[in-house]
C-alpha cells in the first residue's frame, strides 16, 4: 500500500555554506524541488573557512538564482541535524561532483545518521557541465579579472565583482 504523504508534504533540506551560491547549487536545488514538495535551502552562518560574503548575502544571492517556488533560502546556525528536526525535514540533501566528495559526506552522514536516525541523507548529482565547478575556484577566477559567464548567475557575477546590485 502507498504511503498517505505527510500533511506538510516532504520537506529536504539542503544545507552549505554557498560563498557565493553557483549554477552547480542552483542545479541541485531544481533538481531537488522536483523531486520533494519542499526544499529548504540552508545557509550555514559560520563554516570552518574564510568567508567573501555574510550570511544575509549569501542567502540573498541564492535566493535570486531561483525560479520555483517549493524552494526557500534561510540562515542558520549550529547543528545541521537540529535545523533538519526544527522544519521537519525527512531528508538532509548534498550534490555530488566528483568521488572526492565522498569521503566528507560519508563521514557526515554516519555522524547525522548517529545523531537521527530517522533522517535520510539524499545525494543528487549534479549536471556533468557543473560537475567541477566550486564556491573556492569561481572565487580565484573572479579574483583574477576572468569572465564568469557559465558558472554562476549574472547577479552573483556583479557581487564578485564588487558591483552595486538591487537588495
Ligand atoms: P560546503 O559543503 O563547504 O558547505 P558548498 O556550500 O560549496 O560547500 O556546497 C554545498 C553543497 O553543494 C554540498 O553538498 C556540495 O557537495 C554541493 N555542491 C558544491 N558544488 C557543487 C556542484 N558543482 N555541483 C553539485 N553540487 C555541488
Amino acid at each position: 500500500m502507498i504511503d498517505k504523504p505527510d500533511s506538510q508534504g516532504k520537506i529536504a533540506i539542503y544545507p552549505g555554506s554557498f560563498d557565493p551560491v553557483h549554477l552547480g547549487h542552483i542545479d541541485i536545488a531544481h533538481r531537488a524541488a522536483a523531486v520533494f514538495d519542499h526544499v529548504v535551502v540552508a545557509v550555514f552562518d559560520r563554516p570552518s573557512k574564510s568567508l567573501r560574503f555574510n550570511t544575509e548575502d549569501r542567502v540573498r544571492l541564492f535566493q535570486q538564482g531561483l525560479k520555483r517556488d517549493n524552494i526557500e533560502v534561510i540562515p542558520y546556525s549550529g547543528l545541521t541535524i537540529d535545523l533538519a528536526r526544527k522544519v521537519g525535514a525527512r531528508a538532509i540533501l548534498r550534490g555530488l561532483r566528483a568521488t572526492s566528495d565522498f569521503e566528507y559526506e560519508y563521514q557526515m552522514t554516519t555522524m547525522n545518521r548517529h545523531l537521527e536516525p530517522t533522517i535520510e541523507a539524499v545525494f543528487l548529482m549534479t549536471s556533468l557541465e557543473y560537475a567541477y565547478l566550486s564556491s573556492s575556484i569561481i572565487k580565484e577566477v573572479a579574483a583574477q579579472g576572468a569572465p564568469l559567464e557559465g558558472l554562476v548567475p549574472e547577479h552573483v557575477a556583479s557581487a564578485l565583482r564588487g558591483e552595486a546590485h538591487d537588495r
